[in-house]
């Protein structure tokens, strides 16, 4: 008897492989290079890590692209999914209210930082901050200051890729040439002390770049917009400690107002809760993404203060009936999707009732001794931390700080090298980024730092 195409497993892959180049356009990958390799095809998680086609595991070093925060089939989190299944998927939020949303809702509203009292729901992290652009700027607009309708943001900083989003970007290589599409965005430096050319005092160079620019333009501006502590997708690129305070009280010395971009940096990955809670900052709008659902579900959310809120309420029987009144008029058809909302609550319990956080400080200490390794390697040009997200900046040349020629693509072949070692990263550039789940227990952890140690070492012999 013949045996089925499927029944055999290379030739399962191989079948996989071949309709995923038939078929598929992967995001922010070059298409050419990709139909040129063979792709690894990912069937199944556990705990964490990530089995492929032919059964082979690999450590998730990436969070499954920074949002898995509890490891893959949590049996809290699959069950809550499944309990609201039987209860119902999705209905609408437009005009109807809906259990899990209000329950997840009212979580929200206790963990984050004080003073946001709102949650206005979205399916990703980059609607989370198209909905916080559109609210800033309608807020002026609301409290009869249309003329403040600029934004301020960091460079190298990255905030999704909707053509707001995008607006509000600044990292050219994947920005640039959408700029005849955007609205003007004013950019100051961003102020990691490797790239800046006052590494001393970067954090204070480009507060008074923010300071000048909002004095210059009067009454010009409603928000800046940051992640908090780091630049995830610019390369990993920490702050200076006291940065973000010292943008909370710029923003309120100009009357402008605050939105912290928490979608990456948010539920657990910087050592606490939120980045924003590591300087007691306050923003007038934050974004959640990513690690909201523990990484299961299409769920994000931008938080706003009561004052924002009571802005767009306008009169009871305004904006209904055509006249636009004060009302915000945005929102997706799978705004706070049941599913998502399920989950997301049973993360928020996970984190609150398993004692994440309390473990957080070891496993980021952890982490700094595991990438001392690599403190005087001649490659390796810089080694950022901010709790559990880790940047390794390749280089040319140490001492001179010269990057390797992006064409030789240096970060790609060590992220891949990494898989014989067991382990998934991807880079950002020659920047290779880990930013395991937050509840990865020390052993696991261990292997996959001596993983990226190993391969970083061996790449280079
Ligand atoms: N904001 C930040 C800081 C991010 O890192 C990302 C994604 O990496 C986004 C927004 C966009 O999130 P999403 O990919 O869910 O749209």
């Amino acid at each position: 008897m013949g045996r089925t195409a499927d029944s055999n497993p290379s030739e399962r892959t191989r079948r996989l492989a071949g309709l995923d180049k038939a078929c598929l356009w992967h995001p922010f990958t070059p298409m050419r290079q990709w139909l040129a390799d063979e792709p690894l095809v990912i069937e199944a998680g556990e705990g964490f890590e990530l089995i492929d086609t032919a059964g082979r595991r690999y450590i998730d070093g990436f969070g499954s692209l920074w949002c898995n925060l509890h490891g893959h089939r949590v049996s809290q989190i699959d069950s809550a999914v499944r309990a609201q299944l039987d209860k119902i998927s999705h209905s609408t939020l437009l005009g109807y209210g809906s259990v899990a949303r209000i329950e997840l809702a009212q979580r929200l509203v206790r963990i984050t930082p004080e003073g946001l009292e709102r949650v206005f729901y979205s399916d990703s992290g980059a609607t989370a901050v198209e909905v916080a652009l559109k609210m800033a700027f309608q807020y002026y607009h609301n409290i009869g200051q249309s003329e403040r309708r600029r934004f301020l943001a960091l460079r190298r900083s990255y905030h999704g890729d909707t053509i707001g989003a995008v607006s509000v970007g600044g990292i050219d290589t994947i920005h640039e040439i959408f700029r005849p599409l955007l609205f003007e965005t004013a950019f100051v430096d961003c102020p990691n002390p490797y790239h800046h050319p006052a590494a001393e005092k970067a954090g204070d160079v480009v507060l008074g770049q923010v300071d000048e620019a909002l004095k210059a333009a009067g009454g010009q501006y409603c928000a800046v917009i940051v992640e908090p502590l780091i630049q995830g997708a610019g390369g990993m690129l920490t702050h200076p400690p006291g940065f973000l305070g010292g943008l909370r009280e710029l923003t309120r010395a100009h009357d402008v107002l605050l939105i912290a971009d928490e979608v990456a940096t948010g539920f657990c990955r910087t050592g606490r809760l939120f980045a924003c809670d590591h300087e007691k900052v306050s923003p007038d709008l934050m974004c959640l993404g990513k690690g909201l659902t523990g990484g299961y579900m299409p769920v994000a959310a931008t938080m706003a203060t009561r004052e924002i809120f009571e802005a767009f309420c306008g009169e009871v029987g305004q904006g209904s009936q055509g006249s636009r009144g004060k009302t915000f008029y945005h929102g997706h058809t799978f705004t706070g999707n049941a599913l998502g909302c399920a989950a997301a609550i049973a993360s928020i319990d996970l984190i609150q009732g398993g004692g994440l956080l309390d473990e957080l400080p070891e496993k980021v200490e952890l982490i700094g001794r595991g990438l001392r390794a690599l403190a005087d390697h001649p490659h390796v040009g810089d080694l950022r931390q901010c709790g559990m997200m880790v940047g390794i900046e390749l280089v040319q040349d140490r001492s001179e700080k010269r990057p390797f020629d992006p064409a030789e693509r240096i970060g790609e072949a060590v992220c891949a090298r990494a898989r014989r070692h067991g382990v998934i990263i991807r880079p950002l550039s020659d920047v290779v980024v880990l930013m395991p789940a937050p509840a990865m227990d020390t052993g696991t952890l261990d292997r996959l730092l001596l993983a990226v140690v190993t391969t970083i070492n061996e790449y280079f012999e």
